[in-house]
């Protein structure tokens, strides 16, 4: 006979073995994208492979479940925010998340992205939707089997939005990006329209690669990221990799003739990393000592990105130490020109390109094709023409081909549906907190003036890191912030920068 205590110590157990089973297949993704050699490729993906099934298999174990029934009729449970219940309510969801999809629908799913990818990569350098249109059908129809078995109660985009951002429905998102939209839109025209433009020459002057790395670190450690417990390596599509306690790794790719990428490149990957390096270590393994939510993270890059990195106040601060960095490239140039010319705003067709501002748009256009195409209102042969069509609303330019079109980003290739809106909530999430963090440190701007960014982190760690998965998304906003989630923080913020930017 278990008692719930003894299950709960079991789930521990075991949680903090698959945690470092993860961390194991980390150190290996890490590698895989870092120094791998070529030829070391076919036995990686085995390795990976049997980590991953080795992970599934002990978490949809039937003996998870016993445990979790037993822990949960108790009074563990009693107060929903202690370690204990919130652990309970993470794992129950995972196990339930993990074992209600069958096996087989997974494998399919892997068999179907391996062929999708490699057509992908075909249709998008021929900018040819026809060849990818088969295979992305299939990755639908495998979409909605998945929401079908995972379940929902208004649309089946819903479960596979969970899947990312556990409790989000489409209608609240809908409600966010629709209000965000109707002001995001005329503000990009007016700015467009605006004879005042920045001299964007100025970040595409030659900047030595060799000094970008060490000003690109600088920059990091700094903000506060601990290169003790992290580092920095080059990569073709940067990310950020959490391993666990005392182990966060950043990495990013460097341009000689363009500023922006490598610099804010690793800014933002720096914001996820912080968030990282600031979870409970003593809870490494459990839902409390791991991030909130895909939006959350993204939330934390943005504001440590944008937010701070693309502030008047940052460069006053730093642009002294860019000049002398780089003298023959920023040696004539003022800091109004240069704070100007880094927050430049374009209309662009590829969103991992897009500035601050249109950034959002972006992402609503995905938003308004995934929605429908899963919820079975859009025929995949009609994506194209909604893609451009919803595209020019939006961001006013006409898609020349679907290359530069619904084509651009890998997602689809391997069933991704439900994870764009992550990346714009995030923006709005990062306006939020950032604009709460201002009321509670009325000296803010005065602290980053100076370079001191302790007072920001703290405010981070206090709300936002040290809860882990304690709270959901909404709940973790509105006890940090005072309010639920919403659009108007953002709004304030580009209306009042980019306002003053383009004299509008
Ligand atoms: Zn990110």
């Amino acid at each position: 006979m278990t008692t719930p205590q003894q299950a709960y110590q079991e789930l521990l157990g075991l949680a903090r073995e698959i945690a470092l089973l993860r961390s194991v297949s980390s150190v290996l993704s890490w590698d895989r994208e870092t120094y791998m050699p070529p030829r070391g490729a076919t036995l990686r993906a085995e390795q990976s492979s049997y980590l991953a099934g080795l992970i599934h298999r002990k978490w949809i174990d039937p003996r998870v479940g016993e445990l979790l029934s037993i822990a949960e009729a108790d009074g563990l449970t009693d107060d929903p925010e202690s370690d204990v219940a919130a652990n309970l309510r993470e794992w129950r969801r995972d196990y339930d998340r993990a074992t209600k999809v069958p096996p087989e629908l997974v494998e399919e799913i892997s068999r179907v992205s391996v062929l999708a990818q490699t057509t992908w990569t075909e249709a998008r350098q021929k900018a040819d939707f026809g060849i990818f249109r088969p295979h992305l059908a299939q990755h639908i129809e495998l979409a909605r089997q998945v929401a079908a078995c995972i379940g929902y109660s208004e649309s089946p985009y819903d479960a596979l939005l969970d899947e990312y951002e556990p409790g989000l429905t489409a209608t609240r998102v809908r409600r966010l990006f629709t209000a965000l939209r109707d002001e995001l839109v005329p503000l990009v025209q007016a700015i467009v329209a605006s004879p005042r433009q920045p001299r964007t020459e100025i970040i595409h002057r030659h900047f030595p690669l060799d000094r970008q790395k060490i000003f690109g670190e600088a920059a990091a450690a700094a903000f506060g990221y601990d290169f003790r417990a992290g580092r920095l390596d080059t990569v073709t599509h940067p990310f950020c990799m959490g391993i666990g306690p005392g182990d966060v790794r950043i990495t990013t790719r460097y341009t000689a003739d363009y500023f922006n990428e490598a610099f804010f490149g690793i800014l933002h990957e720096a914001g996820h990393g912080l968030y990282e390096q600031n979870l409970p270590t003593e809870a490494f393994g459990q839902p409390v000592g791991e991030a909130c939510s895909m939006s959350i993270h993204e939330s934390q890059s943005r504001l440590w990105e944008n937010f701070v990195g693309r502030s008047r106040p940052y460069w006053e601060h730093f642009f002294p130490r860019a000049q002398q960095t780089y003298p023959a490239a920023l040696g004539d140039v003022s800091l109004d020109d240069f704070y100007f010319a880094v927050n430049a705003v374009s209309p662009s067709f590829i969103r991992i390109e897009a500035d601050e501002v249109t950034y959002a748009l972006h992402i609503m256009v995905r938003f308004e094709i995934e929605q429908p195409l899963i919820e079975g209102h859009l025929a995949v042969d009609d994506i194209p023409a909604v893609w451009n069509e919803t595209f020019e609303r939006y961001l006013g330019l006409k898609v020349p081909n679907d290359a530069l079109g619904c084509l651009q980003d890998i997602h689809w290739s391997f069933g991704g549906f439900g994870y764009f809106p992550s990346y714009a909530l995030g923006t709005l999430y990062a306006a939020q907190f950032f604009e709460a963090a201002h009321r509670d440190l009325p000296d803010l701007d005065e602290q980053i003036r100076r370079g001191h960014f302790a007072g920001l982190l703290d405010w981070l760690r206090t709300h936002i890191y040290r809860h882990g998965r304690r709270y959901r998304t909404a709940d973790l906003i509105e006890r940090a912030t005072g309010q639920p989630p919403s659009h108007e923080p953002l709004m304030r913020y580009l209306r009042a920068k980019f306002g003053e930017l383009y004299a509008l």
